[in-house]
C-alpha cells in the first residue's frame, strides 16, 4: 500500500502538467505563507495561445517550463517567478525560423481590482510595470505567463546577430553566400567601400 503510494506521487505530477494547461488558483488558496506551482506549458498550451491570438508570429517548440509562487500580502497578492525554454521564431531578415532561447524572471505584485485601461496604460513607468491587477474569487495565471513571454520576445527576432538577410533583387538568403546579383545602383567607390567595411 505503502509502496503503491510512494510510486503514485512521483508519477502523478508529470501527467498531470501535462493534461491540466489551466493554471488557475482559488485566491483563497493563497495564504501569507505562499505556494508554489509548478507550470510546464507544452503544446497544447501554446496552441490555446494561438487560437485566442491569431496573429502571434512564434510558434510553440518544445517548452517553457518553470514555477510561479504566489504570496498573499494583505489584499494583494505577490506573484513571482521563472520560466525557461525556447520558441520558433521567424527571422525578421532572412525570414528563416529559429529557437528563441526564453530565460523569464518576473516579479508581479497583483492588486485586487480592475486595471486601468485604455490610454493609462501606455503611460505607466517601468517601476509601475512590475504591478498588476486580478479580479475575483480564482487567479488565472495564463494572462500574465502570455505577457511575460510576449515581454521577453525580441521585437526584431534575428537567427543570429550577424544575420545577412535576403538578397533585395533575387531573394537569394546570403547566409547562404553572394548571389551574384549586381547592386541596384552600381557605384564602384561603393562597392570597395562595403568591401572594406565587411572585412
Ligand atoms: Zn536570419
Ligand atoms: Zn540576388
Amino acid at each position: 500500500m505503502f509502496m503503491g503510494g510512494l510510486s503514485t506521487l512521483l508519477e502523478s505530477p508529470k501527467k498531470l502538467m501535462k493534461k491540466n494547461i489551466n493554471y488557475v488558483i482559488p485566491v483563497e488558496q493563497i495564504t501569507w505563507a505562499g505556494m508554489d506551482v509548478a507550470v510546464d506549458l507544452g503544446a497544447e498550451w501554446f496552441a490555446r495561445w494561438h487560437t485566442d491570438d491569431p496573429s502571434l508570429d512564434f510558434a510553440p517548440e518544445d517548452h517553457c517550463a518553470g514555477v510561479v509562487h504566489l504570496e498573499r500580502h494583505e489584499r494583494d497578492i505577490l506573484l513571482r517567478g521563472h520560466l525557461a525554454g525556447a520558441l520558433t521564431c521567424t527571422c525578421s531578415r532572412c525570414l528563416a525560423l529559429y529557437l528563441e532561447p526564453l530565460a523569464i524572471e518576473f516579479d508581479l505584485l497583483l492588486h485586487q481590482g480592475v486595471a486601468p485601461g485604455g490610454e493609462e496604460e501606455i503611460e505607466l513607468t517601468a517601476a509601475e510595470l512590475d504591478e498588476d491587477y486580478f479580479l475575483g474569487d480564482d487567479l488565472d495565471l495564463t494572462g500574465y505567463l502570455r505577457e511575460q513571454i510576449l515581454l521577453a520576445l525580441p521585437l526584431k527576432p534575428l537567427c543570429r546577430q550577424d544575420c545577412q538577410g535576403l538578397c533585395p533583387r533575387c531573394g537569394a538568403d546570403l547566409n547562404q553566400g553572394p548571389c551574384g546579383c549586381q547592386p541596384v545602383e552600381f557605384n564602384p567607390a561603393f562597392a570597395k567601400l562595403k568591401k572594406i567595411s565587411q572585412e
